[in-house]
């Protein structure tokens, strides 16, 4: 007979988000005060009242601290060598960010060893986790040679915790096509992408000026379709563009960025089912504008949150730091923050074990320092995140 999976109760936890509106409170983010949580093996089994708690094989105190559900990710660019502090340094002393700074990381990319690049990936990742995220999704894009895009997407497909990989071939036009992006985009869609779809689940493209224009997004979008991946899309991050009308059409998981939209782009957004991610790390990394997230919610639209973390734009690997910016510059509530940086990304990942602490969901959980979620935006820069626990494990 198989053995039974061990069972976990998580006691004394001062308030639980479990994003189930049918839980606790009624509120979007079904908060259950003086909580418990029962794991068995690596899923929720329960989630209620201390009181009513079932027996279980261990019981861990979490003494009063809030739980939410780890965050997820859904945008980041961990596959990279080099530095580009020089740059950061520059632009936060007057220069302006251009999408050229990518070709920076592509030199040195193309020139690390598997054991470097591999290496950053984990670092990163041990970063995030430590930080409450559970999820996480991360693309190519520096290597731009399908023999370089392969290698970072075959990397990434065999890392341990790296469940969501995304092709992103144009992510620039390399300077060895600079004469002929039309050939490049070719090549994105042809060979390059056989050599990278076993790798991954999803295609994106740097819809941009300056990067790739709507016919030859398109094209890379539905060519990606073809072989089975799923659209995603940098979409009107620097300029107005055609990006997020472009996302709705192919049906995108996501239109990320969303930085400039005008009022049929937020249309658009509300009557589809991609999800509008915002990335406030770029921004504030940046000194741009920040998206206008109240819009966009109060239009219908669902909003992700996320950390775009990548040595260029956005050097940051913490969703709390993200749901901080969200709040103080982006209008959005505490509630809505949280949400989004946890169902919101799993929404934009089409994902549903994920983001939720109910029964039958993975059990990805962040215990804070605090006794409500509300103090990740309350207590900026504060390393509030005390433990994780991913898959009913304590890490
Ligand atoms: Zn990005």
């Amino acid at each position: 007979m198989p053995e039974a999976p061990t069972t976990c109760s998580i006691t004394n936890i001062a308030a639980l988000v479990t994003n189930d509106p049918a839980q606790g409170d009624g509120s979007p983010l079904g908060i259950i005060e003086d909580a418990a949580l029962v794991i068995e093996g690596d899923t929720v089994a329960w989630v209620g009242p201390t009181h009513r708690a079932p027996a279980a094989d261990q019981t861990h105190d979490a003494g009063g601290k809030a739980a939410v559900p780890g965050f997820v990710d859904s945008h980041s660019h961990l596959l990279y060598a080099g530095d580009r502090t020089q740059e950061f340094n520059a632009r936060m002393s007057g220069r302006a960010y251009t999408a050229g700074g990518i070709r920076t990381t592509v030199r040195a990319t193309r020139e690390a060893t598997d054991e470097a690049l591999a290496a950053t990936l984990a670092a990163h990742l041990r970063e995030m986790r430590a930080q409450g995220t559970t999820t996480v999704e991360t693309k190519s894009g520096y290597g731009l040679s399908p023999e370089h895009e392969a290698r970072a997407l075959r990397m990434a497909a065999r890392t341990p915790g790296m469940e969501e990989v995304t092709y992103l071939g144009a992510h620039i036009v390399p300077p060895e096509y600079a004469a002929d992006p039309d050939a490049y985009t070719a090549l994105v869609a042809g060979d390059m992408l056989d050599a990278c779809a076993p790798y991954a689940r999803w295609v994106d493209v740097f819809c941009e000026q300056g990067a790739f224009d709507e016919d030859q997004s398109r094209t890379i979008l539905t060519a990606g379709k073809a072989k089975g991946l799923i659209p995603r899309v940098h979409a009107n991050q620097l300029t107005h563009g055609p990006g997020v009308q472009l996302a709705v059409e192919v049906g995108a998981a996501s239109a990320d960025h969303c930085t400039h939209l005008t009022d049929a782009d937020v249309e658009a957004l509300a009557g589809s089912s991609t999800v509008a991610t915002l990335l406030p790390g770029c921004e504030f990394s940046t000194r741009a504008v920040y998206p206008d997230a109240r819009r966009l919610l109060e239009a219908g639209a669902t909003v992700a949150l996320s950390t775009d973390c990548n040595p260029g734009s956005s050097y940051t690997s913490s969703m709390p730091f993200c749901i901080a910016i969200a709040v103080r510059e982006m209008n959005m509530t505490p509630d809505q923050a949280l949400w989004s940086a946890t169902a919101g990304g799993a929404q934009a990942l089409r994902r549903t074990d994920v983001g939720r602490l109910t029964p039958g969901c993975r059990a990805d959980i962040a215990l804070l320092d605090a006794p409500s979620h509300v103090h990740l935006s309350y207590r900026p820069g504060v390393p509030l995140v005390a433990e994780v626990w991913q898959a009913g494990v304590r890490g």
